[in-house]
């Protein structure tokens, strides 16, 4: 994307804001309102019904020497979101469109509401009117539209989906065939290059996930049956232990034209080669792969990525509440943490006090309506109902997996209250010596007799040659059956170490 694009963009955004676009604010009245609502913060008493606006609104974040405006937070925990100005507004939406994979409007808003506020649905259809790729993929999905009845999975990762997209005449080193993965409960889906369409080759990309993700029940492809029956045979010859089946086509209509379905995947690999000036999609799949799982999916209510592990995806600080400028200046840890200590809002009041009461409807939040027209026209209520009992059974099974370690580590304080029968005066202990004190030839044990013990499992141990120093819990030491050395033997007038009693 050109810088003409950007200028574009930003003229236009301007033009809006001088007829009155009351959620877009150029940079020089962004400044201005940082200083308004510093000065309205720090005034004690007699603020205007301006000041108490921006107060019940919004909140300056200090982050170094950057100074963002953000709206107000309920409590300073809460990720804050920023509020940004129309000069800053084109590298935002743009990073979020790339990250969508040249997302829609829906899949944007979802993207950039985590971060960001103000940024209107008109602002983000302005940007995909801009945005060329967009604009090419915009008239072939006019041609398309075959209405799929969908397949229902009752079981997690029953089901899996591999098809193979030909590249024709774009070979990119030896790579010439894109293998496209699905799981059909959580969209996750993965992408390889292959050079070849033979079985053997689709078996071991395909083994490689199964053995990352777990294998499903079930093996469909649009690339035919047989095909499947093949690969599927190939994978039982790697990994013998491995059945499944194979599955009916999800677009019978499309067998031997994969494309079709599997389209998207194609633009926005197309879209990821321009933006990056690339020709090599062996490596913009990976991209891809990304974009695709972690953009919102309205079928399933979530991301695939979030479907399949119950988290969001990180993308180190990107993810992180951190304003741009500042995420490109840190280095090391040292700078991340001076960072997060310097990061306040100006003014101790809490959050929540300032403009209490005052109702104002000045500069209403929009509420972005989703449209979940360029999703796929999938009707998937039980599917998302099974997608919920993943959740829930997810959740389940950590409390579970804590509470059985819980119970795992009582059973072992238990065992060792039986077991570790409690020593008396005069018995004979085997006390293990510690491997840096062990020389060549020295025994693993000293033999010591017991001379004093405490209600709270504190033993004190001598030798032949001394007291040891310190004392020693049970856990520490064997009884020995036979009391060979008698309290006679020991020499109970000095202390001396573990090491000295060795020597
Ligand atoms: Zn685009």
């Amino acid at each position: 994307m050109s810088e003409s694009i950007e200028f574009k963009f930003r003229e236009e955004l301007l033009s809006r804001y001088e007829k009155c676009s009351k959620y877009l604010i150029p940079k020089d009245a962004y400044f201005q309102m940082i200083g308004d609502i510093r000065r309205a913060s720090k005034r004690k008493n007699t603020k205007s019904r301006h000041e108490y606006h921006l107060l019940s609104k919004y909140k300056v974040l200090q982050c170094g020497d950057v100074e963002k405006i953000i709206k107000k937070r309920q409590t300073l925990d809460e990720t804050p979101v920023y509020y940004v100005s129309i000069q800053d507004t084109f590298h935002i939406v743009k990073r979020a469109h790339v990250a969508t994979g040249h997302g829609g409007r829906d899949r944007m808003t979802k993207e950039l509401q985590v971060k960001y506020d103000h940024i209107q649905l008109d602002t983000i259809e302005l940007f995909k009117s801009l945005c060329l790729e967009c604009q090419e993929k915009r008239k072939r999905l006019m041609t398309k539209g075959i209405v799929v009845k969908p397949i229902l999975s009752t079981e997690f990762s029953s089901r899996g989906q591999v098809d193979l997209i030909y590249m024709q005449s774009m070979s990119c080193r030896t790579f010439k065939w894109i293998m496209v993965y699905q799981d059909h409960l959580t969209k996750f889906c993965v992408l390889r290059p292959l050079t070849s369409k033979l079985a053997a080759e689709v078996a071991f990309q395909l083994a490689d996930i199964y053995l990352l993700l777990g294998a499903p029940v079930i093996l469909q492809s649009d690339n035919g049956s047989e095909f499947t029956a093949q690969i599927i045979a190939e994978l039982r010859s790697l990994w013998p232990e491995l059945s499944i089946v194979h599955g009916k086509p999800r677009h019978p209509q499309s067998q031997g034209s994969v494309e079709g379905a599997n389209g998207d995947i194609k633009d926005m690999l197309v879209a990821w080669m321009a933006d990056n000036n690339s020709t090599d999609w062996a490596t913009g799949i990976k991209f891809v792969q990304f974009s695709k799982n972690l953009a919102y999916h309205a079928g399933i209510k979530r991301s695939p990525y979030a479907a399949m592990f119950d988290v969001n995806a990180r993308v180190g600080l990107t993810s992180t509440s951190l304003p741009q400028e500042i995420i490109s200046c840190l280095q090391s840890e040292q700078d991340l943490i001076t960072m997060l200590q310097q990061q306040e809002t100006d003014a101790n009041e809490p959050e929540t006090e300032a403009g209490a009461g005052v109702n104002e409807p000045e500069r209403e939040l929009p509420k972005a309506e989703m449209n979940e027209s360029e999703q796929e026209p999938e009707p998937l209520s039980q599917h998302q109902t099974n997608l919920d009992q993943l959740h829930n059974s997810i959740s389940s099974l950590r409390l579970a997996a804590s509470e059985s370690q819980r119970q795992q580590a009582e059973r072992m304080v238990k065992r060792s209250r039986t077991e570790l029968v409690a020593g008396e005066i005069g018995d004979n202990i085997a006390l293990p010596i510690p491997l840096v004190d062990r020389g060549r030839g020295d025994p693993r044990n000293t033999l010591n007799v017991i001379v004093s013990w405490s209600m709270n499992d504190q033993y004190r141990v001598a030798t032949k040659s001394g007291i040891l120093k310190g004392s020693y819990s049970r856990n520490q030491f064997d009884i020995c059956p036979e009391r060979l050395l008698k309290e006679s033997d020991i020499n109970n007038d000095i202390e001396i170490s573990l090491r000295e009693a060795v020597i």
